[in-house]
């Protein structure tokens, strides 16, 4: 089980407070206990003080007459005082039942017959408390015994008892104060980071100016917080370097190919070439063709990245501008034996034609990479309700329906090797997205697997 690192931080708070809430409660119901027992050996010290000598000067009489007043005297009863013999035998004994047994042990009648003071807590037959037991020697007319006073602890351990049941009543409420406690604190203590986790989250490669919020605070937070941020800065200034550097390669190529595909035309325009050569050339120039298109959407990808997608507007006839994107695609559709149709239904509207041109280009390239030989592909443009568009139809293998909402991001591909055969890198209709939504349209695809797509796009009318 993984606990939440606020749940770990309300156990571990609360461990802790257990720990020392027990100690203190060890530590406090010990010395009170102590406290009261030495109170009761006070008690008893002096009052076999006053029965030895009671017994020393007057005897065994004496003795038994003096215990009423002392064993009188204890606050706590049951309590019963004893003399005892050298062998044990009690000769004399008063109060509570538990005094006419020995109540000390063998070993502890001779330490007390050696003269040493004992002292001792124990059971004692005939009664369920708890006794407190002092034993001293005392002697008369040359005979040693030992005298023994005894009392309950029960009161001891009743008040000690009462003491622990409060200490734990009180500790487990304290406990479960704390516990609540220590939930809203770690809630409150961890908001800032789900703060920064939340921002750092939201920020992808397309939000990468974004930051995220700084606390107030001049904390670790605080630091977590402004790392972050110099790293999204170091990020965001990687990101710029590696969108100019695709811009500046594809501007730079751009003239070559230019001139590349001139002179390949000249060159075919040539009559006398044999046919090997202008079969070379024209593949050549298809090559050429392909290249532009892919350095065009580089070029493209670059400028959306940096922000500075422009758009050279004016107005636009479809026509014309599905003539021009497919005038460089039917060489490659006759080498696939594939029929490239244009159906012009017409439309005007307002926007960059040679943006325009390269979406047409896009879709109709897609359609005739994907179309196997034989197939068919139509362009149509379209003029309805108000909006003006082009349809690029083809007869190709088709989308399956959970991936065509995938199909216009970046790098997605159906099917990655195949697509890598046929030089697809999944941009161009990533591409074809972002430069109709900069002309304020949308774009979309009806397709059925088996049975072709047809790649839209619409762009309002010319008012
Ligand atoms: P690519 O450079 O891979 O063609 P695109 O963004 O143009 O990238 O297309 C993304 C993916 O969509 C392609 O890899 C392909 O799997 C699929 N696709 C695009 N057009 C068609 C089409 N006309 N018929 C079938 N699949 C297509």
């Amino acid at each position: 089980m993984t606990l939440s690192f606020r749940s770990r931080l309300t156990v571990w708070y609360v461990a802790v407070l257990a720990a020392i809430v027990a100690g203190l409660g060890v530590f406090v119901a010990s010395r009170l206990r102590s406290d009261l027992v030495d109170r009761v050996d006070r008690a008893l010290d002096s009052g076999a003080r006053q029965l030895s000598s009671a017994y020393r000067t007057e005897g065994r009489p004496e003795f038994l007459d003096q215990s009423t007043t002392v064993i009188g005297s204890l606050s706590q009863r049951p309590a019963g005082s004893q003399l005892v013999d050298r062998r044990g035998r009690v000769v004399a004994a008063y109060g509570d039942s538990v005094a006419r047994r020995p109540m000390l042990s063998a070993a502890e009648r001779r330490e007390a017959l050696l003269g040493r003071r004992v002292r001792t807590s124990r059971r004692l037959p005939g009664n369920d408390d708890r006794f407190r037991v002092v034993g001293r020697r005392v002697s008369r007319s040359g005979d040693t015994r030992v005298l023994v006073v005894a009392q309950s602890l029960q009161g001891v351990d009743d008040s000690v008892g009462r003491v622990i049941d409060l200490l734990v009543i009180g500790g487990i409420a304290a406990l479960l104060a704390a516990a609540a406690g220590g939930w809203w604190l770690a809630r409150r203590a961890l908001r800032p980071v789900a703060r920064i986790t939340a921002d750092a989250d939201r920020i992808g490669i397309d939000r990468i100016h974004e930051r995220v919020a700084q606390p107030g605070s001049r904390d670790e937070l605080a630091r977590l917080a402004a790392t972050l941020n110099r790293m999204l800065e170091r990020i965001e200034t990687g990101v710029a370097e590696k969108h100019r550097l695709v811009g500046d390669a594809s501007h730079e190529l751009r003239t070559p190919l230019a001139v590349m595909r001139s002179e390949l035309d000249v060159a075919l325009l040539d009559e006398g070439l044999d046919d090997r050569a202008r079969t070379v050339l024209e593949s050549t120039r298809e090559e050429a063709d392909r290249m532009t298109r892919i350095v065009e959407n580089l070029l493209t990808l670059a400028r959306v990245d940096e922000g500075r997608l422009e758009l050279a507007r004016g107005p636009v006839s479809l026509g014309p501008v599905a003539t021009a994107a497919l005038a460089p695609l039917h060489q490659m559709a006759d080498a696939k034996q594939i029929r490239l149709e244009l159906r012009d239904g017409d439309g005007a509207t307002e926007g960059d034609p040679d943006r325009l041109a390269q979406v047409v280009s896009n879709l109709a390239d897609n359609a005739i990479k994907y179309t196997p030989p034989g197939g068919r592909v139509v362009v149509r443009t379209w003029l309805r309700n108000g909006e003006v568009g082009i349809t690029v139809e083809d007869s190709g293998p088709g989308i399956p329906a959970k991936a065509q909402a995938q199909i216009f991001d970046r790098f997605f591909r159906l099917d990655a090797a195949r697509a890598r055969e046929s030089g697809g890198s999944g941009l161009g209709l990533s591409i074809c997205r972002e430069i109709v939504v900069a002309h304020g349209g949308r774009i979309w695809v009806n397709s059925e697997e088996g049975r072709g797509s047809s790649f839209s796009f619409a762009l309002p009318g010319a008012t």
